[in-house]
């Protein structure tokens, strides 16, 4: 983290999971337990139909929330999807955008994150935009040609001001869900990579203003020591964002002195 510089974000991605009365108790509990969020905006990225109930119970706490996907359209014959307009009526601040999962399951592109990202900033939500390479692509040594290609195609057409905007999480698709987290080391130097990517797009000042966070079985014992990393500058969180004192706990990390 490096907060002289940007802010560090905690946000929780909770994919498919609760209803809205589950999701109104989790946030009633977390609302209880956030005690240290001074250093930290905390996020949580919930299902579309948690949404509304979602804003309610985090009224008059330090959570915003965010959603997990959107379409890039604003409005039309697009059965199933939701625009930016929808999001942002309900007080969404935050929309996730080219998760792994969307990108294996739903054909997800960088072209399609590329129209979302600047739909998502045009509307006023701040994108979590995610990269992050394959085990394959890890061992084949080809980690931040795959992540460069990633940032610069989403990234096409954003200007410095509307980039600032964009937190980028680094999640390696090996470490989602398997319990298998990058070392410190590896997510240091990769989102340091990327800020470097980040630099040669927009210049010094803005790369060092853009929030970059790891995400990748981030959990309440290795969360300080992947935040200590310079370039590490929050979480993006799954599984432990679905349980109260876990997801506390990263955000204590984030809060440490
Ligand atoms: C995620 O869903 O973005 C994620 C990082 O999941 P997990 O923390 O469960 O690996």
């Amino acid at each position: 983290m490096n907060r002289r510089y940007r802010k560090t974000i905690i946000a929780g991605n909770w994919k498919m999971n609760k209803t809205p009365s589950e999701a109104k108790a989790l946030i009633e509990e977390m609302k209880g337990m956030l005690s240290k969020t001074k250093w930290c905006e905390v996020v949580l990225c919930v299902p579309f139909t948690d949404i509304q109930t979602a804003v309610k119970a985090a009224k008059g706490s330090k959570i915003a929330i965010g959603a997990e996907n959107m379409h890039f359209e604003k409005s039309g014959a697009f059965t199933g999807e939701v625009s930016a307009d929808m999001l942002k009526e309900l007080g969404v601040k935050y929309v996730i955008i080219g998760h792994s999962e969307r990108r294996q399951y739903f054909n997800e592109t960088d072209e399609t994150c590329n129209k979302k990202v600047k739909v998502a900033i045009e509307n006023g939500l701040r994108p979590i935009l995610c990269v992050g390479e394959s085990l394959t692509e890890r061992e084949q040594d080809v980690t931040m040609e795959v992540i460069r290609k990633q940032v610069k195609i989403a990234l096409q057409g954003v200007t410095v001001d509307e980039a600032k905007k964009v937190v980028i999480a680094y999640e390696p698709i090996w470490a989602i869900g398997t319990g298998k987290t990058a070392t410190s080391e590896q997510a240091g130097e990769v989102c340091a990579k990327i800020r470097d990517c980040l630099r040669e797009m927009y210049g010094a000042r803005a790369a060092r203003a853009i929030t970059i966070q790891y995400g990748g079985s981030m959990n309440a014992k290795n969360a300080a020591e992947l935040l200590a990393q310079p370039d590490v500058d929050g979480g993006l969180i799954g599984g432990a964002s679905l349980k109260a004192p876990d997801f506390a706990a990263i955000v204590d990390a984030a809060n440490q002195n």
